[in-house]
């Protein structure tokens, strides 16, 4: 900052001479003009932080029935409340609310429903064998949401203090956290741009808040493997665009893709990018390999977080964990469709999964890539299994810490 411009600042400062502020800053520093400018324009009075100690509940006064545990299907029951914690630009974050879940109220101008102005989260509750809350790691996901809502630029928060709103959200609505094995809450926050107007700009008001979920195993009946299919027309992200980041832009366009190859009979799209066709991701999941490489050594590898790639906390956790057995290579790199391939026809491809919350691991069984179908070994020493000894080592380890069978800092209490 030039001093100069600080003295002519300190005389500068009713609103209608906000203009004559700009011109001011673009006079002496063209290029920097914007940027000096939004800083300026921040009112005098502090934005206010989240504030967990400020939470108002309002206790729905129907509670529904619980749905029986085998009726559930992923995504489809909310429980009974809702967090909810305004923002503006103005003033910052206001009272967080813990009300009845139920519909929001906005005005059909808001920015978030013409120009996907919003970002979202996906975490577990779990209950453990002393009925105990648990949580997975969440504050990666508060990190990664405040990097979602950075890029998009909607207000950034303490993640402590929201956690400490959603724990609360989650202790109200406890009852409907199931407690048999593989059952679990699943919770999703978002965040989304309510500035009822039609210009492409910056919102200047924000709505956080987050429903619950509660669900069932993502594979009810034991693991069954997917067959993938390799997307060569499109691509789901590109080096400079938000692939890194939980956007609800991200998603929608997958959705076509994804049906198209359901009708061909392949349960997920494995998503490639480039002239040799690099693995990014299958479907909503972190891509993983596991195979002997091109050096004869053993080796997990996952695609690196270039920029394209969302950073999973099961993504994370998988290679932490697998690092820490140091029976294997394990790499954060580069692999692409003709080394799959090749791998393939030489048997040197051992497992191939997907990682994610939802489902912990995917095995996946077979990769359709132009024209042909190449099969992916699930456990050599038992032809009926539906997944590889090293994806069921993982989903083990990791259901166990998740729910507190193991011992773990990743796994945290929250009553
Ligand atoms: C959410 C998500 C994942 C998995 O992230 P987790 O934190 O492990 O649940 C992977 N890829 C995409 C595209 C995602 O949206």
């Amino acid at each position: 900052m030039l001093p100069a411009t600080r003295s002519c600042l300190t005389r500068l400062n009713s609103p209608a001479s906000t203009l004559m502020r700009l011109r001011i800053h673009e006079g002496l520093r063209p290029n920097l003009g914007r940027a000096m400018f939004s800083s300026f324009s921040q009112p005098r009075q502090q934005q206010k932080p989240v504030q967990a100690s400020l939470i108002e509940k309002t206790l729905t006064k129907n509670p529904k029935p619980l749905v029986a545990d085998k009726d559930l299907i992923f995504g489809h029951t909310f429980t009974d409340h809702m967090l909810t914690v305004p923002w503006t630009k103005s003033d910052g974050w206001g009272k967080p609310q813990i009300k009845p879940y139920g519909p929001l109220s906005l005005d059909p101008s808001c920015s978030v429903f013409h120009y996907a102005f919003e970002c979202f989260e996906g975490l577990k509750a779990y209950k453990d064998a002393n009925g105990k809350i648990r949580l997975f790691r969440p504050n990666m996901n508060m990190a990664r949401m405040n990097a979602s809502t950075q890029s998009l630029n909607l207000p950034q928060f303490n993640g402590d203090e929201m956690l400490k709103c959603i724990e609360e959200l989650i202790k109200t609505d406890k009852r409907w956290i199931p407690s048999k094995p593989g059952y679990s809450l699943y919770i999703r926050p978002a965040v989304i741009a309510t500035e009822p107007t039609l210009g492409v700009h910056e919102s200047r008001s924000a709505l956080f808040f987050c429903i619950c979920s509660p669900c069932g195993p993502y594979f009810p009946t034991g693991f069954t493997a997917v067959k993938l299919f390799a997307n060569t027309e499109r691509v789901r992200a590109w080096k400079g665009g938000m692939g890194n980041r939980k956007v609800g832009g991200n998603y929608a366009p997958s959705v076509l893709p994804q049906v198209e190859a359901a009708a061909k009979g392949y349960q997920q799209v494995l998503w490639t990018i480039g002239e040799d066709y690099e693995l990014m991701e299958v479907g909503t999941m972190n891509l993983f390999v596991y195979w002997t490489n091109e050096k004869g050594e053993k080796e997990l590898i996952t695609p690196e977080l270039d920029g394209t790639i969302l950073p999973g906390v099961t993504r994370d956790s998988i290679l932490k964990l697998a690092k820490s057995w140091g029976e294997f290579k394990v790499t954060e790199g580069k692999i692409n469709m003709k080394q799959i391939t090749k791998a393939s026809d030489e048997n040197r491809l051992h497992e191939v999964f997907g990682a994610g919350t939802a489902c912990v691991v995917t095995p996946v069984k077979a990769i359709h890539f132009k024209g042909k179908d190449y099969d992916v070994p699930l456990n050599p020493n038992d032809p009926s299994s539906e997944t590889g000894p090293l994806t069921k080592r993982l989903y083990d380890t990791l259901s166990k810490i998740q729910y507190g069978e193991i011992p773990h800092e990743w796994s945290i209490t929250v009553d």
